[in-house]
């Protein structure tokens, strides 16, 4: 194995093993600077342990912006080396899998779009037979316990052994409280069915706005969760996608601070 691959297994490992799991970054990349700069400002905070960012945005509707595509790796790449950081990018097809992990891409993560589709999780997880990479899996947007699962499955049965969960919420028609209703027990559930799996929790996408974040991150710690995946911009109003929900590196900081964190992890 050249230097190269071992440096970047031992950057991945090195993250997965923090407790508590920190990932964060913009929804999208949108321009090298912005990607740098927020990975810089996470960096400073000191208590962000890999940096996320949307590369290929599965859309609900056609017209809102879709990503930048593979242009945006090399950036992602950039912050990495930048910030020492490990980087987090979402895939959803074999081709996508192949260029993160030509760019260096250390952790992947499925989203919750094509946790619902086995032939899709199946393509990646096909993509993935014979590489060492950690594998994040969100919860499918419907609330359906066995797709998340065989998902998780399908992934392990390629043979990567570093698979993680998040729970992102789950889809509900009209105006709730939440963009994605938590169902607290589903994750609880997920939980006792897959024990010495790690989950997270992605307050962003469960939310949908920032006033309620903390409150969600909070609960998530309390019921033991591995950690958090939250969105931060350098200018969140002016997000090309999901800015209702983003919130600076810097106040993000400040949430992990207010954070009363089990006594292990202190
Ligand atoms: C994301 O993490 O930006 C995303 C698209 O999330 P989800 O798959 O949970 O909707
Ligand atoms: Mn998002």
């Amino acid at each position: 194995m050249s230097t190269q691959a071992v440096e970047k297994i031992s950057l991945a490992q090195e993250a997965w093993e923090k407790r508590p799991l920190i990932i964060s970054g913009p929804c999208s990349a949108e321009t090298e600077e912005q990607v740098i700069e927020t990975a810089q400002r996470l960096a400073k905070t000191g208590k962000v342990n890999a940096i996320r960012a949307g590369i290929w945005k599965p859309r609900t509707r056609p017209g809102s912006f879709e990503g930048v595509g593979t242009k945006g790796l090399p950036w992602m790449q950039q912050a990495r080396k930048i910030t020492g950081l490990p980087v987090a990018v979402e895939v959803a097809t074999a081709k996508q899998v192949e260029d993160a992990l030509h760019f260096d891409v250390d952790i992947l993560w499925i989203g919750a779009r094509t946790t619902v589709n086995p032939f899709s999780v199946q393509e990646i997880a096909d993509a993935l037979k014979g590489v060492k990479v950690p594998v994040l899996i969100k919860n499918p947007i419907n609330p359906d316990l066995e797709l998340w699962i065989g998902a998780a499955e399908r992934v392990a049965k390629a043979g990567i052994d570093q698979i993680g969960l998040i729970h992102r919420g789950f889809s509900n028609y009209g105006n709730t409280e939440y963009r994605n209703a938590p169902m607290w027990h589903l994750a609880i559930e997920m939980k006792r069915r897959n024990p010495g799996m790690m989950m997270i929790n992605d307050p962003s996408h469960i939310c949908g706005r920032r006033d309620i974040l903390q409150d969600v991150a909070q609960k998530a710690i309390d019921l033991d969760f591995d950690g958090l995946i939250v969105e931060t911009h350098i200018d969140p109003d002016n997000a090309w996608s999901d800015a209702k929900q983003q919130i600076t590196p810097e106040v993000f900081g400040e949430m992990l601070d207010r954070i009363v964190w089990r006594k292990e992890d202190i």
